[in-house]
């Protein structure tokens, strides 16, 4: 008889990392139990109503390439999309869209609860169950006992959460949702690192009171491209946001208030992320700054609530109501919801296996932001990959390690595991080395297949990524045709300020001529009309970068070799007397898989690696 209360996998929180973890496992065909302290906070949007930007759009095109859950929702819910760094080069091309975040919620619920394989349950995990070195299920603070053979921990920003406004600070999750006091005396018992983190949020402000004539409006691209490679229909704007910014007397106000700071007068003791800096830090970082930019963002078409994007504070309420309306644009501003800081626990994510895997406890998985990171698509990101991770752990196969040349999501976790993070970590596209290959357009040549591996695309998916690959093979032949030297190839050359060629040439080398690309050519001349846009995007850059992407070729060669220098799990690097003290250490404590895992670890040197190398070719011997 099956027991009621005993799962392949539980999932603890139904976050953006939870979501992900829970509907892989149960495509997969897992049994799996999803459990959350409030089903009305499924996919909460806690801060900015967008997804995507600078390098996050990249994980979101990642995570549906493997077959994940965030790219579709994200199509699903947009109210306004854009691609940023237009102007810069292809790979920082980055989509952002504008989310309707009760639509987010809502939207993630229904595909949660139609999963089949999938239970979802409202209840607070208390306890993490484990026999000799195993996980064997969970204990809930309503008294309830689940039974299962692996568990993915994905607990975000509620652990022991503080809410801080000026001296007011209230044990609460955010946005009033009730926080999780009691798994982390778990955690720590288990041996976790616990360390203590902190975010903030602007306030939600009414969109009647903005004063729209005194600011800039923000429009929406017009032909849209969507996150996921399934979306087939044609995406609409339906909202805009607006452009404004603080002034000299918003300066004013916060630096005669600083004193009056939680971050400056010791209430907060978590540390936050410096690449989402509040106002107060931005006026004292950057003091040759007189204003700084706000955008005025919509939270949903069934609200008027609009986020302040740009003045996250915790400054006193008092405070508050001075600084919001010193902003062009909300003179008479009506504020909704106040800005908070939020203060929460997570984990030393040096105490992970690349796998995600908790180091000292057998099919625990961790994933988002309690692993130090911030932001729904790191979040969303890892709880893919401890999903996959988990599924592969119940069928007894190796887990899955996505390599730092792969993807964003390669980057991420090598990062998290191997450097490990002092404050919130976000991605961005400086962390990659191989970012011109880690691009938006490609993130399914790069991941579908194995995602097809690991068993969560599914034949509808692996068809339409089939059908690109045929796409882009017939795209690149059409490159090879040769084009006469005729009036109209003349006209558009001296257009683009290109000389005149003597004879025929072939379509690839007008390509690679500067200022003219395949859209240039498809607008004038119309070879590519047949083709989707991320096929021409992909062609267009392995013609235009072919060098680069050569040259990256090459590097990654360089690394992979490294890669494969394979570390024993049990050497004792207290023995090699050769390593210096810090590197033996750090060695002991990350126990990295490859030799070039070990030479990103901060505080091992070159020499160090020597060492390591000569020490490895001897055992080998
Ligand atoms: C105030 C605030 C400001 C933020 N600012 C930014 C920002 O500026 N930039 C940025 O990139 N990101 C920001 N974020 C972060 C962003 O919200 C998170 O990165 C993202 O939501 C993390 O996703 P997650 O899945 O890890 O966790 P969450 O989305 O936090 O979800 C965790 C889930 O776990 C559940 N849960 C927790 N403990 C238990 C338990 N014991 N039992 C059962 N269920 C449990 C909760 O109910 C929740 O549903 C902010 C978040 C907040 C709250």
């Amino acid at each position: 008889m099956i027991k009621k209360n005993k799962y392949d996998a539980i999932i603890i929180g139904a976050g953006h990392a939870g979501c992900e973890s829970a509907l892989a496992l149960a495509r997969m065909g897992k049994n799996t139990l999803l459990l959350t302290l409030s089903l009305d906070a499924i996919a909460f949007l806690a801060c900015n109503p967008s997804i995507g930007g600078t390098a996050k759009g990249h994980l979101v095109c990642e995570i549906d390439a493997l077959g994940g859950e965030m790219g579709v929702n994200t199509d699903k819910t947009l109210i306004q999309i854009r691609m940023l760094n237009k102007g810069k080069g292809p790979a920082v091309y980055s989509l952002r869209a504008q989310i309707d975040k009760l639509d987010y919620h809502t939207q993630m619920k229904k595909v949660l609860e139609n999963q089949e394989n999938l239970t979802l349950k409202q209840a607070e995990v208390e306890e993490i169950l484990v026999k000799n070195g195993k996980v064997y299920g969970i204990k809930t603070a309503q008294g309830e006992k689940f039974l299962c053979d692996a568990i993915v921990i994905a607990t975000g920003v509620y652990l022991k959460s503080n809410i801080i406004i000026g001296k007011y600070v209230r044990n609460s999750g955010p946005n009033g949702f009730a926080p999780a006091n009691l798994l982390t005396k778990s955690l720590i018992k288990l041996g976790f690192n616990v360390l203590r983190f902190k975010t903030g949020t602007p306030a939600r402000i009414s969109g009647k009171s903005i004063n729209y004539h005194l600011i800039e409006t923000q429009s929406g691209d017009d032909n849209i491209q969507s996150f996921s490679f399934l979306t087939k229909r044609t995406l609409k704007n339906t909202a805009v946001c607006y452009l404004t910014h603080t002034t000299l007397e918003t300066k004013k106000i916060i630096l005669k208030n600083i004193h009056k700071s939680p971050l400056f007068c010791g209430v907060i003791k978590g540390v936050g992320p410096r690449y989402c800096p509040s106002i107060e830090d931005k006026i004292k970082r950057f003091t040759e700054k007189e204003t700084h930019q706000v955008f005025l963002e919509p939270e949903s078409l069934a609200t008027d609530e609009f986020y302040v994007q740009g003045v996250s504070t915790s400054l006193p309420v008092s405070v508050q109501n001075l600084i919001y309306p010193s902003i062009i644009g909300l003179e008479n501003v009506q504020i909704m919801r106040n800005a908070y800081a939020i203060e929460y626990d997570c984990i030393d994510s040096t105490q992970l296996k690349p796998t995600l895997e908790y180091k000292h406890i057998s099919g625990l998985f961790t994933a988002g932001q309690i692993n130090g990171t911030s932001g729904y698509e790191e979040a969303a990101a890892q709880g893919l990959i401890a999903g996959i991770n988990a599924n592969l752990y119940l069928n007894n196969k190796d887990g899955l390690i996505l390599k730092r040349n792969s993807s964003y999501i390669g980057v991420l976790i090598d990062d998290l595991v191997t450097k490990g993070t002092k404050e919130p970590y976000r991605m961005m596209t400086s962390r990659a080395e191989y970012r011109l290959w880690l691009r938006q357009d490609n993130a399914d040549i790069r991941l579908t297949e194995i995602g097809r591996e690991v068993g969560l695309v599914n034949d509808a998916r692996y068809k339409i990524f089939q059908k690109k690959l045929q796409e882009i093979e017939k795209c690149k032949q059409i490159l090879e045709k040769k084009l006469k030297i005729d009036e109209k190839l003349i006209n558009f050359l001296k257009k683009e300020n290109q000389s005149i060629p003597k004879q025929s040439i072939k379509i690839y080398d007008l390509i690679k001529k500067n200022n003219v690309d395949i859209f240039k050519l498809n607008s004038e001349f119309g070879f590519f009309k047949d083709f989707k846009r991320e096929v021409l995007d992909t062609v267009n850059v392995s013609v235009k970068y072919e060098g680069y992407l050569k040259q990256q070729e090459q590097d990654v060669k360089n690394m992979l070799k490294q890669e494969s220098m394979l570390i024993p799990d049990d050497i004792e690097y207290k023995k090699l007397k050769g390593l210096r003290l810090e590197a033996r250490e750090k060695l002991d404590k990350i126990k990295p898989k490859s030799i070039a895992q070990a030479s990103r670890i901060s505080g091992v040197s070159p020499a160090d690696i020597s060492i390591l190398i000569i020490y490895l070719k001897m055992i080998k011997k």
